[in-house]
């Protein structure tokens, strides 16, 4: 880079350090999407396409990053572990938008989201984080799947809606909803009521027990004189050892949760289940 006078601005550049030995949570989420959702007429209370292109951008993120080992989404919002890239999001949004919206469902401007970074200690704070935002779901849903009930089948205004849900609790919402419209709010879909966690599926090491052993070296295998895991690496370079010696099979390497296929998942994470069955994501 050039020197010039001009080049003192570089120290505004001020150090943004993280803190190490965190556990990293980066929250999107889509500015003024009320007005984007409006505009581009997504269904009330949940369009499911908007929500499939939201999984679909958080997917993208994975695929780029293989750091971000667990996604949380829902509504305009999706909650990453380890730093994500809110313009990967962004662009993978309006990539994939006609692949899934229908096509009189043309993008009216360019939808922008906002993102930050918050660091907990430890995995009670993320398991915790994860819970919240899935109490958060739960609550804006059985809100809103009420508050339109009344308005589409009900024939309420909207401002009529909102006094009649103020005040109520959410055996109240169950209520109206099924005494009134003949909804089970338990049979709504996962992916409304739950929201949308992303994950990769487990890869089993290669060289595990109940697996196919290692293939036999060739004479030639230059890797053969490459011994990274030998116990002492003096043996790898002193002839009297030869370049002969048997391989040692590599150390299994527990899945770390950054690589395999990623999935989409409609699961309670107010519940423990999902991180007791994968204990690798906060190890
Ligand atoms: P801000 O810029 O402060 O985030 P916002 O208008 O995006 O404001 P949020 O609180 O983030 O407001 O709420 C997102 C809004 O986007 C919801 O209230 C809802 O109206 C709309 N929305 C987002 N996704 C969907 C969807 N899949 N189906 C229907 N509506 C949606
Ligand atoms: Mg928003
Ligand atoms: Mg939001």
């Amino acid at each position: 880079m050039a020197n010039s006078r001009f080049q003192y601005v570089r120290s505004f550049e001020l150090a943004d350090n993280l803190l190490p030995s965190t556990y990293l949570v980066v929250r999107v989420d889509g500015k003024g999407f009320h007005r984007f959702a409006d505009a581009h007429g997504f269904a009330k209370p949940n369009d499911k396409t908007a929500l499939d292109l939201m999984d679909r951008a958080a997917k993208r993120v994975m695929e780029e990053v293989p750091d971000v080992v667990v996604g949380f989404g829902e509504s305009d919002e999706y909650s990453k572990i380890v730093t994500l890239i809110v313009s990967c999001f962004t662009s993978a949004y309006v990539f994939y938008w006609t692949q899934y919206m229908p096509k009189d469902r043309i993008l009216q401007y360019p939808p922008i989201f906002d993102g930050r970074i918050v660091q907990y200690p430890s995995e009670k704070e993320v398991k915790d984080y994860f819970k919240w935002r899935a109490v958060d779901t739960h609550i804006n849903n059985l809100y809103n799947t009420t508050f339109w009930a009344l308005v589409l089948q009900g024939g309420q205004t909207t401002t009529q809606a909102n006094e009649t849900l103020s005040g109520t609790v959410s055996g109240d919402k169950n209520e109206i909803l099924f005494s009134q419209f003949g909804i089970n709010y338990s049979s709504l879909p996962e992916q409304f009521r739950r929201g949308s966690t992303v994950v990769r599926k487990e890869v089993l090491p290669e060289n595990t027990i109940n697996q196919s052993p290692m293939p036999e070296q060739s004479e030639n295998d230059s890797s053969e004189l490459v011994t990274p895991h030998a116990e002492d690496p003096r043996k790898a370079s002193n002839p009297l050892f030869g370049h002969k010696q048997k391989k040692k099979p590599r150390p299994v390497v527990p899945f770390d949760g950054t690589n395999g296929e990623i999935v989409v998942l409609h699961v309670d994470m107010v519940k423990d289940d999902f991180w007791n069955e994968r204990p690798w994501l906060l190890r």
